[in-house]
């Protein structure tokens, strides 16, 4: 039987602070994170899910309303992972060439990041994607994820309140700032453009 266990984090729990607290990381990947696991493993319990990875379970439940449970919890085990290791402490600043190009300067880059994301309504993620030829900026709303519309993720940041409520309260732009001034891993998004 196929059973996901807890991706670890790549760093501290208390390495991103003062940015995102010990506190938030224990909850978020600790509890949170952990509980999209527990609900998948019993989702897929005695399915042909059992057999299968991740992603496979993410691509096929994506267009069938009767999976959708399944495909929010294994969407989101994805996502979170995702935008954990889109972070690092004490991370380089150097933002890649390709994407200074296309926005025109890293303020500009940051600049449409940030309209994105205070602009998403509800929950959701802002998805830095690679859509064809394409670098693009894209507001997802819940648990959905770049690769079931064909597009390549390369940074993500949650903005589920759950992400900044304890450290930021209602002051989402803030933690938008902090999260593109400090706190962006820019060797992991210079590596998935080169994939
Ligand atoms: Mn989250």
């Amino acid at each position: 039987m196929f059973t996901l266990t807890q991706f670890p984090l790549p760093y501290a729990t208390d390495a991103l602070s003062p940015y995102i607290s010990q506190e938030t990381m224990e909850t978020h990947h600790g509890k949170h994170v952990a509980t999209y696991i527990d609900n998948l493993n019993k989702l897929i319990t005695d399915t042909p899910y059992e057999q299968v990875s991740l992603m496979e379970i993410i691509q096929e439940s994506s267009d069938t309303p009767e999976q959708a449970k399944i495909f929010n919890n294994a969407a989101q085990i994805y996502n979170h992972n995702f935008f954990f290791h889109g972070m690092c402490p004490d991370c380089t600043k150097n933002i890649p060439r390709e994407i200074i190009d296309t926005f025109g300067s890293a303020e500009k880059f940051k600049e449409a990041f940030k309209s994105a994301a205070t602009s998403l309504f509800g929950s959701g993620y802002t998805w830095l994607v690679r859509d064809g030829d394409e670098l693009r900026i894209i507001n997802m709303p819940n648990a959905d994820t770049p690769m079931v519309h064909n597009m390549k993720p390369i940074l993500t940041l949650d903005v589920w309140e759950h992400s900044y409520y304890l450290d930021y309260k209602n002051k989402r732009a803030d933690f938008i700032d902090s999260f593109l001034d400090h706190l962006v891993n820019w060797d992991f998004v210079a590596e998935n453009l080169r994939q």
